[in-house]
């Protein structure tokens, strides 16, 4: 205890660190400078040990310090959040904030980042409603009357429910409680909408007499969940969704579907496991659908709810809305996103995740070859084309792997899991995926330009 207390003499008071550090930051201000030295302080008094202050003396200690501090400044100014690349071939990768967008898309929303019409009407200069600048298009594009959206498809659940069950039952099948990573609980979620949860069924098998059995005055709505993230296979029943819709609509109950990673185009493109799509639900007959901007859709993060009018309006006269509503620019992305749907099977180029999602197999072994080809030939690794699983991500496809290849990339010099490190501390940050001591680089997720600079990346790291 006692030598700790001789090792913590050692640090250098506040003011010293201030004005040394004040004179390398001139900009920063003064009281926020000091906060950033006393946050450091505390640091080190918390766990002296991480520094061996019983090995090192005061002049050396305080030199050490404020290299630190210098450098957790620095990595202040520069800003944490930063454009990465995503070689890990997972196109909706949640950790790396799901859809890509496209540039040409991003600069329309940088566009109007001073002022913009977002909720005057241009033609009488009246007020109006931020979400009119994608209701049309979401009609258009769904078949539905009307819609809106929120910032994601969490927020949109929540408005549904409060809006329609609030004080009341909403029917749920025990085949379809879903539990989405990033704690989205639909009991949860059901309780903090202010709604009670009525369970029918069973986890394997819901039956439509299921249904019939627990409508009753309390009922508000029957709630429908698109298991996106697990598959129940077997012995297992559930309704028809226009039998449910036939069931509830005879009780003059509405039909919500959350239906996670909606998507607006064929999606035959994808693979042998479609996902339904928006506008079939919408013909089945349902009266409020709900799904993500950033899945499937392929736009930024927000959640979208289609429907009919009369219940669409109610959403948008629920004072929450003013809670969940989007910021500008995501509007304005989430606008564009839609506008390139327009274009029928001309989306698959103009969005980036779904360019990524449907690219070709064949392609991608060219290109990856091509990758290794233009590398250096010194370089302390050996390289080769082996054929791997892109996926999905996001919970949307929970069985669906896209046939792939990778570049699989052995290290002499270091372990797989070291490069790793190393790319993902480069000047652009690498995402790569690590199996059976060789690190794998996926090229269906990485554009031409972020190619070169992973290629520069791996040759700082190995010449
Ligand atoms: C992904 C998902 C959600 C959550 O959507 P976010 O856009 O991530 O908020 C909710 N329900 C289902 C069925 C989902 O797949």
């Amino acid at each position: 205890m006692k030598e700790n207390n001789y090792n913590l003499k050692k640090i250098p008071s506040v003011n010293l660190l201030l004005e040394k550090l004040s004179a390398q930051f001139p900009q920063i201000k003064p009281i926020y400078l000091k906060r950033i030295i006393l946050f450091e302080l505390d640091y080190v008094r918390e766990k002296p040990q991480r520094f061996q202050l019983n090995k090192i003396d005061k002049a050396e200690f305080q030199h050490k310090l404020i290299e630190r501090i210098t450098e957790q400044i620095e990595i202040l100014l520069e800003g944490t959040l930063k454009p990465v690349i995503n070689a890990t071939g997972v196109v909706l990768h949640t950790g790396l904030g799901r859809a890509p967008i496209n540039p040409a898309l991003t600069q329309k929303a940088a566009e109007i980042g001073r002022y913009t019409n977002l909720e005057i009407k241009l033609g009488n200069g009246k007020r109006g409603e931020r979400t009119d600048h994608i209701a049309s298009l979401l009609r258009i594009l769904s078949g539905a009357e009307d819609g809106l959206a929120v910032n994601n498809n969490a927020a949109a659940v929540m408005l549904m429910l409060n809006t329609i069950g609030r004080r009341k039952e909403i029917i749920l099948s025990r085949g379809e409680m879903i539990e989405i990573g990033g704690s989205f609980r639909l009991p949860e979620v059901m309780k903090i909408s202010g709604c009670k949860l009525k369970e029918i069924g069973t986890t394997n098998k819901t039956h439509i007499k299921d249904y019939q059995q627990a409508v009753s005055k309390k009922t508000s709505a029957i709630l429908i969940c698109h298991t996106s993230n697990y598959e129940i296979k077997g012995f297992t029943h559930r309704p028809e969704l226009t039998e449910i819709v036939e069931l509830a609509h005879g009780s003059d109950l509405p039909v919500i579907f959350d239906l996670g990673s909606g998507s607006l185009e064929e999606s035959e493109k994808f693979g042998s496991n479609p996902e339904p799509l928006v506008s079939e639900i919408v013909e089945a007959g349902v009266d409020l659908i709900s799904f993500s901007g950033d899945k499937l859709l392929g736009g930024p993060q927000a959640g979208i709810i289609v429907g009919k009018e009369k219940w669409v309006q109610k959403c948008a006269k629920n004072h929450l809305l003013r809670a969940l509503r989007l910021d500008k620019f995501i509007l304005k992305m989430l606008q564009e996103t839609l506008i390139s749907y327009l274009y029928g099977g001309q989306v698959f180029k103009r969005l980036d995740s779904l360019n990524a999602l449907t690219k070709n197999t064949e392609e991608l072994k060219r290109r990856s070859e091509l990758f290794i080809h233009t590398l250096p030939e010194q370089l302390q690794i050996q390289m080769e084309i082996v054929k791997s699983t892109g996926k999905v991500g996001s919970g949307a496809y929970p069985t669906l792997e896209l046939p792939s290849w990778a570049v699989k990339v052995t290290p002499k010099s270091m372990r797989a899991e070291r490069l790793g490190k190393k790319l993902r501390n480069s000047a652009r940050p690498v995402f790569s995926y690590i199996d059976n001591e060789a690190l794998f680089i996926d090229l269906r997720t990485v554009n031409n330009e972020e190619e070169k600079d992973l290629r520069k990346a791996l040759i700082e790291i190995l010449r």
